[in-house]
């Protein structure tokens, strides 16, 4: 089998504002062979760029667009296809946007290694099905009084674990306590509540917030720092009782294993659409290693969710899963599969690739040239 086209696909909602909710645009990547298999991926990334970087013409012998570095090449040789990327791209893949579409095209390398063996990725790791304990995932409102409304009632839905992120957190000190508070309370004493910083501290404030927020029992406390302040991270996870994640950011398992064996990271989280698959597996297997809880990062569309089920049940250290709480149409119509969960918990698919099938018609409606 052979690669015949990789194209990078962008898709935009009308109207995208500033608030932190990856799903108002996306990135899809869709490989096709001359055995007729197409495998598909995502990115969460900067989706016009992450095109420029598969549609590049190649330049010289060892510089060339993820695209043309492909052609021709066995898709069923996945590692075989990133040293081939990475020997042709590395002056722009190896941080940033370029990595990040090296990752969704791994991702649908895995989807097209599944459909052409007729089995779910999972099984291709190695792993059996089972069922992942999903947590709400959404963004702290304006008010403490609305973050309490939204809290009460995603635990009227059911949810045993919620994160609220971003928003207002890191405003002020009042502010910040009081929205974590409210969520405690609209959330229950009984639910898993994660809380998601939004990268606004330096250790020493994120330290005391730690202890501001401990009546209020954070589950984890996400993304204090900045993700390039591993210094940081050390000094933080040495002296805090609550646990931190981060790592969403990384996309080399080099920069994860700094965070998790300098940074001293309790979770590590990895997306699908910035690291790859096989990167994901393996810093999951590296977490497990060094005694980390490991968890997905995904605020993008179904392809995402696919992607990190698949790797969930396939690394041994997970307990939840990210399910993003959003209206979007790019999450909800984009694949035909919306991954709806059974009290509180989901699986992935048991079909040929990571089991999803694309809506080529939403495709249509949000694609932009
Ligand atoms: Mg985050």
């Amino acid at each position: 089998m052979k690669i015949t086209g990789v194209k990078a696909i962008v898709l935009r909602l009308p109207d995208v504002t500033t608030a932190a909710d990856g799903t108002q645009d996306t990135c899809l990547i869709r490989i096709d062979t001359d055995a007729g298999i197409t495998g598909w991926g995502e990115v969460d990334s900067a989706p016009t760029v992450v095109r420029a970087a598969i549609e590049a013409p190649m330049s010289n012998g060892i510089t060339r667009g993820i695209g043309s570095a492909l052609e021709d090449q066995d898709p069923l040789a996945i590692d075989a296809c990133m040293r081939r990327i990475y020997d042709h791209t590395q002056y722009y893949t190896r941080y940033g946007a370029g990595a990040h579409a090296v990752a969704g095209v791994n991702v649908a390398l895995w989807d097209l290694a599944g459909k052409a063996y007729g089995q779910p990725v999972y099984r291709l790791f190695g792993a059996d099905q089972h069922h992942v304990r999903a947590y709400a995932s959404v963004l702290f409102q304006n008010t403490p009084e609305d973050t309490y409304a939204l809290a009460a009632s995603l635990a009227d839905r059911g949810f045993s674990a919620m994160k609220f992120g971003w928003g207002p957190m890191g405003q002020s000190e009042a502010s910040d306590v009081a929205h974590v508070r409210e969520a405690r309370r609209g959330a229950g004493e009984d639910v898993d509540l994660m809380i998601e910083a939004g990268q606004p501290w330096n250790w020493r404030t994120a330290l005391q917030r730690t202890r501001q927020f401990a009546e209020y029992r954070p589950f984890w406390l996400e993304e204090p720092l900045h993700p390039e302040d591993v210094a940081g991270y050390a000094k933080l996870t040495a002296a805090s009782e609550t646990p931190i994640a981060g790592a969403e950011s990384e996309s080399r398992l080099i920069e994860f294993e700094e965070l998790i064996v300098v940074g001293g990271l309790d979770w590590v989280q990895a997306d699908p659409g910035r690291c790859g698959i096989s990167t994901m597996v393996e810093v999951g297997r590296l977490a497990a290693r060094h005694q980390r809880g490991f968890v997905n990062h995904t605020f993008k569309t179904g392809v995402s969710i696919a992607a990190s089920l698949h790797v969930l049940v396939a690394v041994p250290n997970t307990q939840v899963l990210e399910y993003a709480m959003t209206e979007s149409p790019l999450r909800h119509e984009l694949t035909y599969e919306n991954f709806e969960l059974e009290a509180g918990l989901v699986a992935p698919s048991d079909a040929p690739g990571l089991g999803f099938t694309i809506n080529e018609e939403a495709i249509e409606r949000y694609a932009v040239a």
